[in-house]
């Protein structure tokens, strides 16, 4: 019998373990004596049932040759669903912002301001672009049935002064039947409502960022004055739930906000009442951005912090967590076969991103500075082929210390812009690594302790 490493086990209590296949997400619970059996590898110990069990669930397989065979066809699969995904299209109309965020990013920005020439005719040659992309895509793999997204973003894409080039982005999206959705901070939403209602059938969502209650918010999400801009948004993000419009708010955490959550929450659970077109979620902030590091707080210890405020206070349950493993740990709790990975991202996949200087980039966190960028498309196309290549490579397939990473599956080699203000420069060719062994352990445990399980 040969044992799989790509396991994770966990103590539960004296009698018993957590036992994880890290590639498919089957999850047992095993009593320690078998535990014991299995990894001194004394399996002709152990109960037939058991061992058809861990072998029909791929814990074990008869013979490591039939182990290899079956991760050189799994990660074929993977490979050819990954090149072939759908390709994502990120659009930015314009630098320019309305707000000064503390932890802004954007105040690093290389480039800043709008279009060099007519911003329409730069949408024309965006989509263009576009076309020309999803040419390329379909001869070689086909029509595609999935949704063709179109993110706007910038800098403030929803600037009142943009409303002209922001509904023709509309046009020009409808009439290739794509889908819409607008990463804003909201704060001018309200010169868009008739807009959106007009295409209403493309625009998924709009993504807005909230960072607390009013007296948290308004310290961090500032006007250029230093005034708060709470208000303004939250009349906006209502307005804009009022016309139907789904709201994916996005609370940014940080050691300044992280015990005020529940406020939060109430103040969510009392205004929206668990409306379904407000989805908010939660992100523990990975680096300072312009703020510096000194907030940042550690994954594992926010993960924990945020299931203590949610015993104490049931509105928490009103967020959606974006923990690293959340994807994997939620395929256990909704019994569904896990989806493994081996790249981290759309930056590795089909996604490309064109700017309105005319750059082209692969991943968000590379948007409006030089060294990231990997093409331009005006006036004439040209692209970094090794650039391109490095962000296609971008495998566990590829990078050295990911091939032997028995958590591979689920990381996908990791996010390199998560730490890049810190370390100046994100390094596409190399690993980023996260500590899935705390984190895996740290949520399944919470997660039953909140089901009763434990
Ligand atoms: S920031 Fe990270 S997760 Fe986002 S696109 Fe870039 S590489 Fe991917
Ligand atoms: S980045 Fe690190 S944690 Fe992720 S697969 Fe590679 S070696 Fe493993």
């Amino acid at each position: 019998m040969f044992l799989i490493k790509e396991i994770e086990f966990i103590d539960y209590n004296e009698k018993e373990v957590i036992m994880i296949n890290l590639i498919n997400g089957a999850t047992d619970i095993i009593e320690k004596r078998i535990y014991d059996l299995i990894i001194n590898n004394r399996f002709d110990e152990i109960d037939d049932e058991v061992l058809s069990c861990m072998l029909e669930r791929k814990y074990l397989f008869k013979t490591k040759n039939e182990y290899n065979i079956f991760l050189k066809e799994l990660d074929s699969r993977i490979e050819m669903l990954e090149k072939s995904a759908t390709p994502n299209f990120l659009v930015v109309p314009s630098y320019a912002c309305n707000l000064h965020c503390i932890y802004c990013y954007e105040q690093t920005y290389m480039i800043k301001g709008t279009t060099n020439i007519d911003p329409i005719k730069m949408v024309d040659i965006q989509f263009d672009r576009i076309d020309k992309i999803m040419e390329i895509y379909e001869n070689r793999y086909g029509r595609t049935n999935d949704d063709i997204r179109i993110t706007i973003m910038g800098g403030e894409p929803l600037l009142r002064c943009n409303l002209k080039t922001i509904k023709y982005i509309f046009m020009k999206t409808k009439e290739r039947n794509y889908t819409i959705d607008i990463v804003s901070n909201g704060v001018d939403l309200n010169h868009y409502i008739d807009l959106f209602n007009e295409y209403k059938d493309i625009l998924d969502h709009i993504q807005i960022t909230v960072d607390g209650i009013k007296e948290i918010h308004d310290k961090r999400r500032i006007f250029q004055d230093g005034r708060g801009s709470f208000d303004l948004i939250m009349k906006n993000i209502k307005l804009a739930i009022k016309k139907d419009i789904l709201i994916v708010l996005r609370v940014n955490i940080d050691e300044t906000n992280i015990n005020e959550l529940p406020d939060l929450a109430d103040t969510l659970v009392n205004e929206f009442n668990s409306n379904e077109r407000l989805k908010p979620y939660l992100y523990l902030l990975q680096d300072g951005g312009c703020s510096g590091e000194q907030n940042i707080v550690d994954e594992k210890i926010g993960i924990k912090k945020i299931f203590e405020l949610e015993e104490k206070n049931p509105n928490m349950s009103i967020f959606r967590k974006k923990f690293h493993p959340e994807n994997f740990i939620e395929s256990i709790f909704n019994d569904e076969v896990y989806q493994p990975v081996l790249r981290h991202c759309g930056a590795s996949k089909n996604q490309f991103i064109l700017d309105c200087k005319s750059n082209v980039y692969k991943c968000w966190h590379g948007i409006g500075n030089n060294d990231y960028r990997v093409g331009t498309f005006y006036p004439t196309y040209e692209l970094n082929e090794e650039k391109i290549n490095d962000w296609f490579n971008r495998s566990v397939k590829v990078i050295s210390k990911c091939k032997n990473c028995k958590y591979r599956y689920i990381c996908g080699t990791g996010c390199p812009a998560a730490k890049h203000m810190s370390d100046e420069n994100m390094d596409v060719k190399g690993p980023s690594c996260v500590n899935y062994e705390e984190l895996i352990k740290t949520i399944m445990l919470e997660k039953m302790k909140k089901y009763n399980i434990l």
